[in-house]
């Protein structure tokens, strides 16, 4: 019986890229000549499809121009990523590394479920060296809806699954809540900028993965 535990990345199990963060301003910017202010805009837990469109809506940018636009401006994220990614970037947060190490030799398969579109996930993950952990993943570019990147994990993992033996890890409410849209198990881990109490609601939460115990107690492992 497979299980499948998907990680998102940011504030999950490495620090939010400032990098990645500033490619926003310079998309909107670049491709559609518009000024945006990303670091003011309350983007945690959300997908890059997602954090460009309200961005650039906030502006009052018309939907056609956003879609129309959409293409160019991910190639000039990924590009501008590429290009200044730095080790702040993939910056792992405390205890992700023995955690991954020892669920990866569990029964459980591990993927990502991240807002990141994927040549930025793969990118900072790879650069972490944790990136062989992971057999499937949902991603940014995948939906701009949180929830239906569990479909294209799915998907991508490419074996017969219950959506019982599904677990979302994350560090938002919105992680929260795409689990339960997706009929999937919710673990919450406090590593971002939520503190636990904002985290309920989700059927494990962690103040971080130095309390590995709780969490493979939760998992049976
Ligand atoms: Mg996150």
């Amino acid at each position: 019986m497979e299980k499948l535990l998907l990680f998102d990345i940011d504030g999950t199990l490495m620090e939010e890229s400032p990098t990645h963060t500033a490619s926003f301003n310079y998309v909107c910017n670049s491709i559609y000549g518009v000024q945006t202010d990303i670091e003011s805009f309350p983007r945690h837990g959300m997908t890059d499809t997602g954090i460009l469109y309200e961005l650039l809506k906030k502006e009052n940018v018309e939907d056609d121009q956003i879609r129309n636009g959409m293409k160019k401006a991910f190639s000039a994220m990924v590009a501008y990523v590429s290009e200044n990614l730095k080790p702040d970037d993939y910056k792992l947060l405390a205890n992700v590394n023995s955690v991954l190490g020892k669920l990866h030799n569990s029964t459980y398969s591990l993927g990502v479920l991240t807002g990141n579109l994927q040549a930025i996930a793969s990118l900072r993950l790879e650069r972490s060296g944790i990136s062989s952990y992971f057999a499937a993943g949902g991603y940014g570019d995948d939906s701009r809806i949180r929830s239906e990147l569990v479909n294209h994990a799915i998907e991508r993992f490419g074996k017969p699954i219950e959506r019982d033996n599904i677990y979302l890890i994350g560090d938002t409410p919105l992680d929260i809540r795409a689990a339960r849209d997706a009929s999937v198990n919710a673990i919450a881990v406090a590593t971002g900028v939520y503190k636990a109490s904002d985290l309920t609601g989700s059927d494990l939460v962690l103040n971080s993965f130095k309390e590995e115990k709780k969490l493979m107690d939760f998992l049976k492992i």
